[in-house]
């Protein structure tokens, strides 16, 4: 499995998506009546680097590699958010992605800020140690910036445990001792949490599990397709199985998917991708490509890859009762609205997505004590949260007639600018 989300792109990449999250906060922002600086605020990232460094490549020549950390707010608690390695990842990506840290950090009420980091680089074309050494420089290159106090990566698409304990000993080299606290979704032997690689699927089966419940959809036989295989979607698909008995009957890669009406066994796709490193060609299914799946008959269809997949010039053919967004910012605000319109219930990313980073503060309080939680504590903390989350955004959709999207973010715009107003404007 490639990382906290699978790398699967489509065409549709040309749609910014820091605009489209300065629109929705423009949106939302005069609906709350904030002051009009406020959303300025609200819509800006406070810090950006960019880094460009060198790595020794195995053939031992030099290559040269971009990467940012961009830091988009931190009035309620530090910054916090993956980093991604993505050929296609870009300022505007990251800076979108950083925003809605913050967003998801305020919907599920974990004290941080948000911000998120990038690397142009396709690892799936490198070896191990190019990863490693690639990793642990531009770990170096952000290092003024991050800290257990001021900001703490975690994986994101491309990256996992593997990296993040590489920044964590690169890190902890520099300051003289191990400082776990410096990163979260680390492997338990380096003071990771139980839990956490589950994490993002786990909080979106439970926003999936309370959204069922409200529609009367019984999970038990309910059909569910998924895109993207990576961690998000491999593990959604081992959980809605395992808990929901629910009949997964498409999944996809970044190289395509696979369909079997009678439902594909967790176990048996997973153990395929491990061997042939996609689900592509696993036995007794019929192929089809990413975007067949996203428009096939079910009752739940759970995006897990990347951004921008349901457009507005897909949105129409979706026929999912249910949409629980397993990537951040799957769906455009066009998308949205059709969507919307149509009857089809999406559980916006800042809300559905938002398992992993409630697991990572799980993961750094318990750093920041030296005292490590049962997997269960961890388990039953973060459905508490995320059962608390979904019914408070679903109690502002219905207060303000509004789709569950412009609910999350009405819930979280309005906590962020509340903790702006209360610290006051510096100096
Ligand atoms: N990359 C994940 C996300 O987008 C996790 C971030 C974190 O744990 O800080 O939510």
């Amino acid at each position: 499995m490639a990382g906290e989300a699978s790398g699967v792109r489509m065409e549709c990449d040309k749609i910014n998506p820091f605009e489209n999250m300065k629109k929705q906060v423009d949106i939302v922002g005069k609906k709350l009546g904030l002051d009009p600086g406020i959303i300025e605020v609200m819509k800006s990232a406070k810090r950006e680097l960019r880094v460009n460094f060198p790595v020794r490549m195995d053939d031992g020549s030099i290559r040269m590699f971009a990467g940012y950390r961009v830091q988009h707010n931190e009035s309620r608690g530090p910054f916090k958010g993956g980093i991604r390695y993505h050929q296609l990842v870009d300022i505007d990506e990251v800076r979108a992605l950083a925003a809605w840290m913050t967003w998801k950090t305020a919907v599920v009420d974990v004290p941080y800020g948000g911000a998120k980091g990038g690397v142009i680089a396709n690892p799936k074309l490198m070896s191990v140690a190019e990863i490693e050494r690639l990793t642990r420089r531009y770990a170096s290159e952000i290092s003024p910036i991050i800290g257990p106090e001021r900001d703490i990566p975690a994986p994101d698409v491309n990256t996992s445990g593997r990296e993040m304990a590489w920044i964590m000993d690169t890190y902890s080299m520099s300051k003289g001792y191990a400082v776990p606290g410096v990163v979260t979704g680390k492997p338990l032997e380096v003071g990771g949490s139980l839990g956490r690689p589950e994490a993002t699927s786990r909080g979106l089966v439970f926003t999936v599990r309370e959204a069922a419940k409200k529609m009367g959809l019984d999970l038990k036989g309910a059909t569910v397709a998924i895109q993207g295989y990576g961690n998000v979607g491999a593990f959604a698909h081992k959980l809605i199985e395992r808990d929901f008995s629910s009949k997964v009957i498409a999944v996809t890669d970044s190289k395509g998917g696979i369909i079997k009406d009678e439902g594909l066994k967790y176990e048996e796709v997973i153990a395929h991708k491990r061997k042939t490193k996609s689900v592509v060609d696993f036995p007794g299914t019929r192929p089809a490509t990413n975007e067949e799946v996203l428009e096939l008959e079910v009752d739940v269809l759970l995006p897990c890859a990347l951004e921008n997949v349901i457009t507005k010039d897909n949105a129409g053919n979706i026929k999912a009762k249910l949409m629980g967004e397993g990537a951040n910012g799957p769906t455009t605000l066009e998308a949205d609205e059709i969507l919307f319109k149509k009857g089809v219930l999406v559980l916006p990313d800042i809300l559905a997505h938002a398992g992993g980073v409630t697991v990572s503060y799980f993961e750094w309080v318990q750093n920041l004590y030296n005292y490590g939680w049962t997997e269960e504590q961890v388990n039953d903390r973060l459905d508490q949260k995320i059962t608390k989350a979904f019914h408070e955004v679903w109690n502002m959709a219905e207060k303000h007639k509004v789709n569950m999207r412009e609910a999350a973010y009405m819930l979280a715009v309005d906590r962020v600018a509340r903790a702006t107003q209360i610290r006051g404007i510096y100096p």
